[in-house]
């Protein structure tokens, strides 16, 4: 089965996205720089990349930050196996490490309707996050329902604005399948309709 047979188009190659993360990275690290001790661990953000999703997107980008850093994850199930939401996020996977008091950076492949997004930020703020940040590869504000605020001193961070279509690759799944793609691109509709 060749992958890139099913792919309508390539919205952003992996040059493109690699020099995209690079920026984010740059971004990130001067901004976290300028917390009061950054050079102490007790101030190293805690990278939380939301599974599987994210998993590309987050090796890449830590690897560019500069900075003392903790990664865990967490897995939030609302999609099934479609292309459609069905129902409310759950904790399918709870983080490791205690966020309590800690600057937290959430990890997201992309952001749609915004309710996997908000209902993570209120799980952390919930566990005593000091701020909850949120650096995305991918934004697709047009389908915005549900909106979501940062915490304390959060950012917003967005690698790509992402117009209205089911996109692939970098992590991205339809049935779990084209993660592995280096590129994101368009899924042929015939092949999930
Ligand atoms: P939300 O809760 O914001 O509606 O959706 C968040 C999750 O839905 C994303 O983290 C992602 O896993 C999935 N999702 C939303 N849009 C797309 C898309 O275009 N392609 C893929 N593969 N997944 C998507
Ligand atoms: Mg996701
Ligand atoms: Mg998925």
């Amino acid at each position: 089965m060749d992958l890139n047979s099913h792919i309508e188009k390539i919205l952003w190659t992996d040059q493109e996205i690699s020099q995209r993360v690079s920026e984010l990275a740059s971004q990130i690290t001067q901004d976290f720089s300028t917390n009061s001790d950054s050079s102490s661990s007790s101030s190293a953000p805690i990278i939380v990349g939301v599974a599987t999703g994210a998993f590309l997107f987050l090796a890449d980008l830590v690897r560019k930050i500069q900075l003392p850093i903790s990664v865990d994850f967490v897995r939030i199930e609302s999609y099934g196996s479609g292309t459609v939401s069905c129902g409310k996020p759950k904790i399918t996977c709870d983080l490791k490490i205690d966020v309590r008091d800690k600057h937290v950076i959430v990890v997201e492949d992309i952001v749609d309707t915004g309710s996997t997004l908000s209902f993570l930020i209120e799980y952390l703020k919930s566990k005593g996050s000091l701020s909850v940040s949120v650096c995305t590869l991918l934004d697709k504000p047009a389908r915005r329902k549900v909106n979501f605020e940062l915490v304390g001193s959060g950012k917003f961070y967005c690698g790509f604005e992402c117009p209205d279509y089911f996109v692939v690759g970098y992590g991205l799944d339809f049935a779990e399948l084209y993660r592995n793609l280096p590129y994101v691109g368009v899924l042929k509709p015939e092949l999930y309709q």
